[in-house]
């Protein structure tokens, strides 16, 4: 396992370089963030000693049992999923980054808490790209209104956006929502002046093309951790 952990490390960021290349990007441009759901503390630290730090989850509370399980390693954790308001406490306490702000309710909630913490937070705005009902995330003609009330929250360090595509093997409509995305991205670096560089898309199945229409971070879990764990055997502290 340690070493098969490694070994995906490996062959995913030779595929994000590759994918790099051929967009005429440099790979250090592209962060990849381990997506480490349904998986043990254990298999996070293999990943920590073949050189990452920061981890996505898309669960509060298995975000959060894993943080306490690791307190004392310097492992950054990444709230991926769709947060309730009541939650923020909890990600005030311990997250580094949430990528799926998506409620002014939400970025309230949290900025207090925040506060109240002493801590900041690295923040990016969910857009739901793809227009399916079942997906979080604010529609695309929402995105710049929303994105001009965030100004009011001091604790929130707003980098970018973040979506996830259509889950389709047709390329053509993944590669829709990508285009969405960069077309959000211009319109809000057109009315705010710049900014808003990153760009969190693309997954295990998808990575490669969301590197070819810009993304800055992609968040890859079954291809560096492996299949994820049947939802009755999670890691016991998941919940
Ligand atoms: C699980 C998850 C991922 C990673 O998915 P894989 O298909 O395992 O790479 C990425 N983003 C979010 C929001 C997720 O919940």
């Amino acid at each position: 396992m340690t070493s098969q952990i490694a070994a995906n490390l490996a062959a995913v960021e030779s595929r994000i370089a590759a994918a790099a290349a051929r967009a005429g990007r440099a790979a250090d441009d592209v962060r990849l963030l381990p997506v480490s759901k349904t998986k043990s503390p254990a298999d996070v630290l293999v990943a920590r000693a073949a050189g990452y730090r920061r981890f996505g989850e898309n669960k509060v509370q298995e975000a959060q049992a894993k943080w306490q399980e690791l307190r004392d390693t310097d492992i950054e954790w990444a709230v991926i999923g769709h947060l309730q308001s009541n939650k923020a406490r909890q990600v005030a306490q311990f997250a580094t980054e949430f990528q799926a702000l998506a409620s002014l309710k939400v970025a309230r909630e949290l900025d207090k808490r925040l506060l109240a913490e002493g801590r900041r937070l690295q923040v990016l705005v969910q857009v739901n790209s793809s227009g399916e009902d079942q997906k979080f995330g604010l529609p695309p003609a929402e995105v710049l209104a929303f994105t001009r009330e965030l100004g009011a929250f001091s604790a929130l360090d707003v980098r970018g956006l973040m979506t996830l595509a259509v889950f389709s093997s047709d390329h053509g409509r993944v590669r829709a929502c990508f285009e969405v995305m960069q077309q959000v991205q211009r319109e809000l670096r057109d009315a705010h002046g710049g900014g808003w560089d990153e760009l969190s898309m693309g997954m295990s199945g998808d990575f490669e093309l969301a590197i070819e229409h810009g993304a800055t971070c992609v968040r890859v879990g079954q291809a560096v951790f492996g299949a994820r764990l049947d939802p009755n055997d999670y890691w016991p502290g998941a919940g």
